[in-house]
């Protein structure tokens, strides 16, 4: 007797990112005819670092079609901290900017972590400052790292109810393990925080009905740390050598997450492919976070985007 070949159904952030834009799109055009409100963006890059100026032009591209305003400030290498303090000052008493986003990295004479914690809290879209990890931690509403927020949103589209589900977080960073691991534990789930100084790391996996990896280490997690029939987020975003060696001596590279993917689907119930899960859900969430904040600054209830 033959046995079944079983392989993980993919979780598609590509189509679920374009459904929540959709959805923002939608509820901003209701916020702007009900209320008068307009959502606004504003992106600040310092320098030429040529990924972040992709990002920060995919970012203003998207709000754009969106029906948001976008506002990108372009600011030299040789930007001081008090003159990007001055524009963060700025876009904070700026009633028609909901959203602030200072692309990281800064220049090394900034002290991002003074610049990230000078943005009003109620306009921070990342989500990193203190007073909304401190929000997410007590359980207030606030605004959510994207990239976790994506994650918890592919989880509940996929899974429905997460109560009692037992999730593992692999990587504790203030941006992606923490902010997970407060909003699985929102949602019920028992949580284990993995790290580098975690004992018997395939074994803590092992355990896990959801597993999410944020380590930043190229296909760490192997087929057999996953439970069978477990769903697996991979948050990782790693470049390494094309696999055609003449590629790889031209220099050229590819995407791949923190979990040996050829093996996690043959094993797992549902996993996030890398390129196309996570990563496309982070821009959509930011522009939620965008409408949300523009709502809230506003008095009106936001839509659930959920
Ligand atoms: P990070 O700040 O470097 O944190 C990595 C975490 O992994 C740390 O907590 C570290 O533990 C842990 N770790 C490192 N090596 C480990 C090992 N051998 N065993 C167990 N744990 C280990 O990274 P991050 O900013 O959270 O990002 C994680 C990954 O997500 C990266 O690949 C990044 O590119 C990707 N990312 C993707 C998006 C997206 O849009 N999809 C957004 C953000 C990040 P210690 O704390 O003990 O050092």
């Amino acid at each position: 007797m033959t046995q079944a070949v079983t392989r993980a159904a993919l979780i598609d952030g590509k189509a679920f990112a374009a459904t929540l834009v959709d959805r923002v799109t939608a509820a901003s055009a209701r916020l702007a005819s009900d209320h008068g409100v307009t959502p606004g963006l504003a992106v600040v890059i310092v320098g030429e670092d040529p990924a972040s100026q992709i990002y920060v032009r995919n970012k203003g591209e998207t709000t754009l079609r969106a029906g948001m305003r976008s506002d990108t400030h372009r600011l030299p290498d040789t930007t001081t901290q008090a003159e990007l303090l001055a524009l963060v000052q700025t876009l904070n008493a700026d009633d028609g900017i909901h959203g602030i986003l200072v692309q990281l990295p800064l220049p090394a004479q900034i002290d991002a972590n003074a610049v990230l914690d000078a943005i009003d809290p109620d306009k921070d879209v990342d989500g990193f400052h203190v007073v909304n990890a401190g929000r997410l931690a007590v359980g207030l509403p606030g605004l959510v790292p994207c990239t976790p927020l994506g994650s918890i949103m592919l989880l509940k589209n996929q899974l429905g109810d997460l109560s009692g589900l037992n999730a593992v977080i692999v990587g504790r960073s203030n941006i992606v393990g923490k902010p997970m691991a407060q909003l699985l534990l929102a949602q019920n789930c028992t949580v284990t925080i993995a790290h580098s100084r975690s004992r018997d790391l395939p074994d803590l996996c092992r355990a896990a009905d959801i597993l999410v990896a944020a380590v930043g280490r190229p296909e760490m997690i192997k087929g057999d740390w996953i439970k069978p029939g477990a769903t697996v987020i991979d948050v990782g975003i790693n470049r390494v050598p094309s696999l055609d060696p003449v590629k790889a001596a031209e220099g050229k590279s590819r995407v791949v997450g923190d979990v040996a993917f050829a093996e996690a689907v043959e094993i797992a119930g549902a996993i996030t492919p890398v390129p196309g899960g996570v990563g496309p859900m982070t821009i959509a969430c930011l522009l939620a976070n965008t409408y949300s904040a523009a709502c809230r600054a506003h008095g009106v209830t936001p839509q659930d985007l959920g």
